[in-house]
């Protein structure tokens, strides 16, 4: 089942022709609407005219994270703010988030690729899905909630949090598909089973699961234990949001990136050369359609292979494998992307800290928890009487993890000089969490 036929069978002929097309235009537009793209083709001393085909790719610079936050809040925008009708943001103290404008087109685009996701999951407007994807500044929840009244489907937009609220409507409203990270459902079934539910007494019967790495048995386990079918779907919001890839049903294992309205390169992370495909690398993604936030050669971080072998559900485009593995140090908690540098950055604004600090990942049953642990100055510890100050940094340090990046870690504060340390070097993340 396609939900637009046409472009997801495209012959790869065509759909090359198009995106070089698309690139053209994007090249053009963003030469001459963003100062950033014209100073960074002017420096690799590239005309946009220059790309005559997709093997030319390549001689384009790219685009990083690096450059999202230099230009933070709009300066990468290709259109004037009357032309955006949505804001969706990264989480991030100022000028570490990234915000991500949408224009009219941009919105219908994007509701028709998640229509197109859940299409694939097999799911019509008889469906009704239940979308535990977080609503509001971040992209996943308002995103598939767009692409399931786009397919005329019923969406309860549960957002996350509130697990009994959440069984309690999985049970009373009967829905027949769920949405969210597959930790999340796990966790889900863990309260079920605690409340004397069978979750295979659900009408559920598929779900689509991403935000984070999940590996096969992870997706075995959800399966077994809901009785659904389990499908993978990747995104970042940088190029979009949810609904870059998807997994389809018929050809399970890789998930087709929708190639019309995005070009996808394998590099070499360390080197950035290009890599052939079907080889491990770095994902770029370049954006062939979007107007508010075009994205040239943007390095995502994530690590896996395309698949080129033809699918048998009969769409054309290219597959990616699952991500397991990032090129960076970003950590994924609770399907929240965080980089140490964003802690760092609230840490230095309290006083009284060391820049020492630790993160550590676990799981508490199937959800992520963190823990974060600060060395505190020589000054404050040996102060006498000091018992309540060392408490008010930690609730400062906790209620800014919460308010700015949207997690909420154990906070810890030590000694001088306890972290730690092999050869000198601060061990910054420490990541106890179990892919298996
Ligand atoms: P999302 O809400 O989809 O997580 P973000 O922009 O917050 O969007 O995060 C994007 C990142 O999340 C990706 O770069 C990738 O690292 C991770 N991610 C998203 N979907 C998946 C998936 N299906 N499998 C593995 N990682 C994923
Ligand atoms: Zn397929």
């Amino acid at each position: 089942m396609f939900y637009n036929e046409e472009f997801e069978t495209l012959p790869r002929e065509a759909l090359k022709a198009l995106q070089l097309k698309r690139l053209q235009q994007v090249l053009q537009r963003v030469y001459h609407t963003v100062g950033h793209y014209k100073k960074a083709l002017d420096a690799a001393q590239i005309k946009p005219g220059a790309i005559t085909s997709l093997a030319d790719l390549p001689k384009l610079p790219f685009t990083t994270r690096q450059d999202l936050q230099e230009n933070y809040p709009f300066g990468l925008f290709a259109v004037p703010m009357s032309s955006i009708v949505r804001l969706h943001a990264s989480s991030g103290t100022s000028g570490r988030s990234t915000v991500f404008g949408y224009t009219k087109r941009d919105v219908e685009t994007w509701s028709e690729l998640m229509a197109r996701c859940l299409v694939a999951a097999g799911l019509t407007k008889n469906d009704i899905i239940h979308n535990a994807f977080g609503y509001g500044l971040f992209t996943s929840g308002l995103g598939l909630h767009f692409g399931a009244e786009k397919i005329g489907a019923s969406v309860i937009p549960m957002s996350g949090g509130n697990s009994k609220r959440q069984i309690m409507i999985l049970q009373d409203f009967g829905p027949t598909a769920i949405c969210c990270t597959p930790s999340y459902a796990l966790h889900l079934a863990e309260q079920g089973k605690a409340l004397g539910l069978d979750m295979k007494t659900l009408k559920l019967r598929v779900g689509i699961f991403g935000a984070e790495p999940w590996s096969v048995s992870i997706r075995d386990e959800i399966e077994t234990i809901y009785g659904i079918t389990a499908l993978d779907m990747f995104g970042l919001s940088e190029v979009m949001g949810p609904g870059i890839a998807m997994e389809c049903q018929e050809g399970r294992g890789g998930m087709h990136i929708f190639e019309d309205h995005f070009l996808v390169e394998t590099i070499n992370p360390q080197t950035g050369e290009p890599l052939p495909e079907g080889e491990e690398g770095e994902l770029v993604f370049t954006t062939l359609t979007k107007e508010a936030f075009p994205l040239i050669r943007y390095r995502s971080g994530d690590i896996t292979r395309l698949i080129t072998t033809p699918c048998r559900c009969g769409r054309s485009h290219i597959k990616m494998e699952r991500v397991m593995k990032r090129s960076d140090d970003m950590l994924i908690i609770r399907g929240i992307n965080i980089f140490p540098a964003q802690v760092e950055a609230i840490l230095a604004d309290i006083e009284g800290l060391e820049p020492n600090y630790q993160l550590i990942a676990d799981k508490i049953s199937a959800l992520d928890s963190l823990e974060l642990r600060v060395e505190v100055s020589e000054k404050i510890f040996s102060e006498s009487g000091s018992v309540k100050e060392l408490q008010n940094i930690e609730k400062r340090i906790f209620k800014d993890m919460k308010d700015y990046l949207g997690i909420t870690p154990r906070v810890k504060l030590v000694e001088p000089n306890t972290l730690k340390r092999s050869n000198g070097m601060m061990t910054k993340v420490i990541d106890n969490r179990r892919r298996a």
